[in-house]
């Protein structure tokens, strides 16, 4: 079964379409989310484009402001300082990846941990850690929604992760193991990484390389999550970090790529935007 993404989040944003507006009457005005964009690399611009969109979806007031990339560390960090003061705005998203002058670790830090609707600021991360109330980070969130609703019993499940980033891998792991699943965390040091991913009866697959993950390296029945977002150096077309074709037909389900984790990402930080107003009423 090929769990798609698109659909999920298509329904549940427009569930949230449907609860935004209700939002003017019972608070005034609807969630505000503004997305800072420095530069114009096209996939930069691309993902915010997909967010842009996603507001439009689900009703959430969305401001863009672009900044060129000559703009100084102190410039962009005194801008989100402004926002963070402005209490018509409730989410602040700044798109990564930044120039290199600038630190992102400073950029993370310097958005309040209450308009943090990424989930990477470190007291939301730490949060997660200790099991506090917290906003969740999008990709890891939505993954974990995409398993639920294909009707995955996580519970029990020996799940393997592969990537230990702190955007994808770490909370995914940690949000299974809140799900009660034996995780495992594998990455570029992992010795004989087949025969961990053998015992995988859940496998998320957070890497970054072109269908590095081969059928022979999946076991029957597992529930497959495609996180990778790549170019296929052949075809030049979107591909994720499995080999989707060859491991689709041993797999119980598999997310594809595009259309999987990716559209899910989306629709959680419109969820996030509407927890972090929520919280603020
Ligand atoms: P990252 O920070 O580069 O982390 C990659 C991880 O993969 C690292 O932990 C690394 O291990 C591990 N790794 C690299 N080579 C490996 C190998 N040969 N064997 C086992 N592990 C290996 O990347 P990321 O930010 O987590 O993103 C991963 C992928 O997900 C990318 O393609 C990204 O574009 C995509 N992504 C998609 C979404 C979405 O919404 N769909 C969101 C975020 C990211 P070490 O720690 O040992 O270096």
């Amino acid at each position: 079964m090929i769990i798609s993404g698109k659909e999920l989040s298509a329904t549940l944003k427009a569930q949230m379409a449907e609860t935004v507006a209700t939002f003017p009457e019972k608070y005034g005005r609807v969630p505000h989310l503004v997305v800072i964009l420095v530069g114009n690399d096209p996939g930069s611009v691309s993902y915010v484009t997909g967010k842009v969109k996603a507001c439009e979806a689900t009703g959430i007031k969305n401001t863009t402001i672009r900044k060129p990339e000559t703009i100084t560390e102190d410039e962009l960090l005194a801008l989100i300082r402004e926002l963070n003061e402005d209490d018509s705005v409730d989410g602040i998203l700044v798109q990564l990846p930044l120039p290199k002058h600038i630190s992102e670790a400073k950029v993370i830090e310097t958005i309040s941990k209450e308009k943090d609707v990424d989930g990477f600021h470190p007291l939301n991360v730490a949060a997660l850690w200790q099991k506090q109330p917290c906003t969740v980070a999008c990709t890891p969130k939505g993954i974990i929604r995409l398993l639920k609703a294909a009707g995955v019993q996580i519970a029990g499940k020996r799940a393997v992760v592969i990537g230990r980033s702190n955007i994808v891998g770490l909370p995914v792991a940690k949000l299974l193991l809140d799900e009660n699943a034996t995780v495992t965390i594998a990455h570029s040091r992992t010795a004989d990484l087949a025969s961990v991913t053998h015992s995988a009866e859940i496998l998320v697959v957070a890497i970054g390389k072109p269908r590095f993950v081969t059928a022979d390296m999946v076991s029957e029945g597992a529930a497959v999550i495609d996180v990778g977002v790549n170019r296929d150096p052949q075809t030049g077309k979107l591909c994720g970090d499995v080999d989707f074709e060859a491991i689709e037909p041993k797999a119980s389900v598999i997310t594809p790529v595009p259309g999987g984790v990716g559209p899910m990402t989306i629709c959680c930080l419109m969820e996030n935007t509407i927890e972090c107003f929520l919280r603020r009423q």
